[in-house]
């Protein structure tokens, strides 16, 4: 079996690519390229996973699927139907999970710059927590609250001072980070939201130290920084939680476990990362009673006590949706530069339809869709089709955090077709236009063996739909 192969989801038949058992060829004839091919049965695999490695005897844990790594209605139908409930980072996200049927308490909401008017409607439809940045932010809900006579529950959000070695841009635990209550301005945030508590229910305290944290000990170490914060604000006040978040950040292999061809680079370590989701579970809920070994003395056991009944939260979002999709893009264009003998190969797709590849030179591995038979292994530079020399598969800035080179069959030309892998997750969200490219559909592979256009693919006219010409009548 080829590195990349995961039986009943992602296969070779007779040399095609084969996703939860739609061929990829036809799915590309029928659609056009760019295509994304989303799998529900891989998606409600990964749910299944994830929630079999945080199930423990006696210990409650909520799964909030993190609805920014993908907000699309099919996937949240697929998300809801699977049992678990959802985060959200703003009012549309909120809009977008009651629009699929999920009940208020269900979401939780984050954000570092909710407006007025999200929290009116977080707070109006009585949402299970908002989960509060800042001292002002907290204020902000007080007011909104009193004026719309109602209890908002809230939970405070630490920056716990853990860093994760993945993408700097990704780091969002410590104070240098622009998230969360930093350590020195908790209690007091504490103390105030708990003299209003006819607006307010503080329930709980919520991190999230970063996304793709390749190793899973950081997941504890957030978790023995919040119980720290948790036991000093309950000796302080004696005031009961009912709910611990450890966010997200449950790591996904976009290097595959055996493929070492991509190495080395600056990213490998955080791209490969082999934690699975029962290694955050050990590391964190698996350890707790460890953890609280710190408090082990009798005038502790009330704190312990509240910790052992507390609810755990967390709020995957990658883990779940990265790997249930593929990109499949066509060679348009190809180039053998003979001074440096490299061979290019131009897609349909750049980061325009992956964004990440501009923004964290993302690592998402290519196979020859109609080739999966031949070995990979000769080198190529990929670029996408958009007039900007950052369109690139590989690091364009040369700073080493990609593999310079791709290894596909040795006989690529223009019409064969590409299947990225991974790119379930933050990436439909980020889709845009630039150089007037429509946006590309997505398709998913449903478990009663349908193929259901989940997004269409955007026109001409689409590019100019929210344009208004000089010449239309003034409104
Ligand atoms: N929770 C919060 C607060 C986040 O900011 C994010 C991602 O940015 C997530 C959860 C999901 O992270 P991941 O997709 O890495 O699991």
């Amino acid at each position: 079996m080829t590195i990349w192969q995961i039986p009943n989801h992602l296969e070779d038949r007779k040399g095609v690519l084969h996703i939860s058992g739609a061929n990829a060829r036809e799915l590309a004839d029928r659609y056009g390229t760019p295509l994304f091919v989303f799998s529900e049965a891989r998606i409600r695999q990964n749910i299944a996973e994830v929630r079999a490695a945080f199930e423990r005897p006696g210990a409650s844990v909520r799964i909030c699927y993190a609805s920014k790594a993908n907000g699309n209605l099919a996937v949240l139908e697929t998300v809801k139907a699977s049992g678990i409930d959802i985060e959200v980072n703003s009012g549309g996200e909120l809009y977008k999970a009651l629009k699929v049927g999920f009940q208020p308490a269900q979401i939780v909401f984050n954000g570092v710059a909710k407006t007025e008017r999200e929290l009116e409607e977080a707070i109006q439809q009585g949402i299970a927590c908002i989960n509060v940045d800042s001292a002002f932010e907290l204020g902000r809900i007080i007011a909104i609250a009193s004026r719309l006579h109602k209890r908002a529950k809230i939970a405070l959000r630490i920056a716990p001072e853990v860093t994760t070695g993945s993408h700097g841009g990704l780091e969002t635990g410590t104070s240098l980070s622009k998230f969360g209550i930093a350590e020195d301005k908790i209690d007091e945030v504490w103390r105030d939201a708990l003299k209003h508590p006819e607006q307010v229910a503080l329930i709980g305290l919520h991190m999230h130290i970063g996304a793709q944290v390749s190793n899973a000990e950081k997941h504890g170490e957030g978790l023995r920084a919040m119980l720290a914060i948790a036991a000093r604000l309950f000796a302080d006040t004696r005031h009961r939680i009912e709910t611990l978040n450890l966010g997200g950040g449950l790591p996904v292999p976009f290097i595959k476990p055996e493929d070492d061809r991509a190495a080395p680079t600056d990213s490998y370590a955080m791209l490969k990362a082999g934690p699975t989701p029962a290694d955050v579970a050990q590391a964190t809920l698996g350890s707790l009673d460890r953890y609280l070994d710190e408090w082990s003395g009798s005038e502790h056991a009330e704190f312990r006590q509240m910790i052992h009944d507390a609810q755990f939260i967390i709020e995957p979002g990658s883990r779940i949706i990265a790997d249930t999709a593929v990109l499949l893009t066509r060679v348009q264009n190809f180039k053998t530069r003979h001074a440096s003998e490299i061979t290019w190969l131009m897609l349909d797709a750049g980061f325009n339809t992956l964004a990440d590849i501009l923004g964290y030179n993302w690592y998402f591995h290519p196979i020859a869709a109609e080739k999966t038979g031949s070995p990979a292994d000769y080198p190529y530079k990929l670029a996408g089709p958009l007039c900007d020399s950052g369109d690139t598969y590989h690091d364009s800035e040369g700073y080493g955090r990609l593999p310079d080179f791709h290894s596909l069959p040795a006989d690529m030309k223009p019409g064969d077709l590409i299947a990225l892998l991974d790119v379930g997750g933050y990436t439909l969200e980020q889709m845009n236009q630039y150089n007037g490219q429509p946006r590309a559909a997505a398709v998913m592979v449903c478990q009663d063996g349908q193929v259901r256009m989940i997004r269409r693919r955007e026109s001409y006219e689409d590019l100019a739909s929210h344009d208004e010409s000089l010449t239309s009548p003034t409104t």
